[in-house]
């Protein structure tokens, strides 16, 4: 498979538009306590050892494909569980990334941490380094539920984990996963209310995804787990639309809710379909219309870089239409600001009606879609069926 590009190139330019050159940086660390059931992510358990190397293979990457320090808007540092590393090791990691990369003034620097990882020595770490924000994996806080997914943390550790959060940091979030096998819409509720007695400014509720080859989608195949009937899922999904929008936590993206201007600013370049670079196990990077990701192969990852070769990985440059396509798909999951034409058209070069006009039209006359004329956006149906509509456009 060819090698990622390096991140320059001949046109690109710190000065280009930010969907040729990022404002983004996403930065992954793959060591987990545990691997869950549900998980499909670049992540490893029993490899602490390797952290050390990885910090240093993580480096030498970014030495290799960046010239000079990078001034960028979002750092979003992901596993994994970044806060599995240990305190020293923790340091060594914003050291790198400050090395390489600068926050601009007001930029958003977050890390995801796992209830049970973080301390107090490794929040001050991250705090004193500029990390203002967190996304703490509740995921649920039934025991049974946690146990399903094979998570391996109690629901009592998230508050312990948010009381290390608040003073120190101004900003953070919580992941939570509805449609577990077993579990029923009380439950789903209680999740919710559990969530929003902590105070969080920014919730993503994902429905459960069975991913192929994970130890959860392999049970569902031989038929020891079940999935939910599709009328509970959605239940699920309406009552957490419902619930936090009480809570003023305004559904932003099919699976994100935020008060306003607490939004992650870095999940947002994702879905404008902006650029972004990436480093790290398993990373996806898009610089300059190209996308490339890296191996998922650990020991393939740090012999490389030890050699001072780039990581490896297959990448991709799509042609102008299928660029257009691709941000038409990602704009759509933003539930606020759908695909918006005059900025899809400075960015695509194409007119959204004449990439996607007859699509668009029969979904707004199935009820799917709302047009104003300007934005097309889901409607509350189409949220619920946003993969049928969203497959369409690319
Ligand atoms: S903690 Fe997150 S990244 Fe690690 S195994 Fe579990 S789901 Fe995957």
């Amino acid at each position: 498979m060819p090698s990622p590009p390096a991140a320059h190139s001949q046109v690109a330019s710190p000065h280009s538009p930010p969907w040729i050159w990022p404002p983004a940086a996403y930065i992954h660390v793959p060591f987990c306590a545990h691997k869950c059931g549900y998980c499909d992510f670049a992540s490893l358990a029993g490899a602490d050892d390797l952290a050390d190397r990885y910090l240093d293979a993580l480096g030498a990457e970014m030495a290799m494909a960046l010239d000079a320090p990078q001034a960028v808007d979002t750092i979003f540092v992901g596993g994994g569980t970044p806060t599995r590393l240990e305190a020293r090791q923790l340091g060594r990691l914003v050291e790198i990334i400050g090395r390489h990369f600068a926050l601009e003034p007001g930029g958003e620097w977050t890390i995801e941490a796992n209830p049970g990882t973080l301390d107090a020595e490794k929040a001050d770490i991250l705090a004193a380094a500029g990390v203002n924000r967190i996304s703490l994996g509740a995921q649920s806080f039934h025991p049974d539920l946690l146990r399903v997914l094979e998570r391996n943390h109690g629901p009592e550790e998230v508050p312990r984990a948010v009381e290390l959060v608040r003073p120190r940091f101004p900003r953070w979030s919580l992941d939570l996963i509805f449609g577990i096998p077993g579990s029923t819409v009380r439950q789903c509720e209680r999740d919710l209310e559990t969530a929003l007695s902590l105070g969080p400014t920014h919730l993503s509720c994902y429905g459960l995804v069975y991913e192929k080859g994970t130890s959860l989608w392999k049970q569902w195949q031989a038929g020891h787990v079940v999935a939910l009937e599709e009328d509970v899922e959605r239940a699920m999904y309406e009552l957490v639309i419902d619930r936090l929008a009480a809570a003023s936590l305004e559904m932003y993206e099919i699976s994100n809710y935020a008060r306003p201007g607490d939004e992650s600013r870095h999940n947002l370049v994702y879905w404008a379909n902006d650029a972004y670079f990436g480093f790290g196990l398993g990373a996806a990077r898009y610089v300059d219309g190209v996308r490339s990701v890296n191996t998922r192969d650990l020991p393939a990852y740090l012999r490389r870089l030890e050699a001072g070769e780039p990581p490896g990985g297959p990448s991709e440059r799509l042609d102008a239409k299928g660029r257009a396509q691709e941000t038409a798909m990602l704009n759509l999951r933003r539930t606020v600001l759908g695909i918006d034409r005059p900025d899809f058209l400075m960015r695509t070069g194409h007119s959204l009606d004449d990439l996607a006009g007859e699509v668009v039209a029969r979904f707004v006359r199935e009820g799917l879609l709302e047009d104003d004329g300007r934005r097309v956006r889901l409607t509350r149906e189409g949220r619920f069926l946003a993969d049928r509509v969203l497959c369409e456009f690319v």
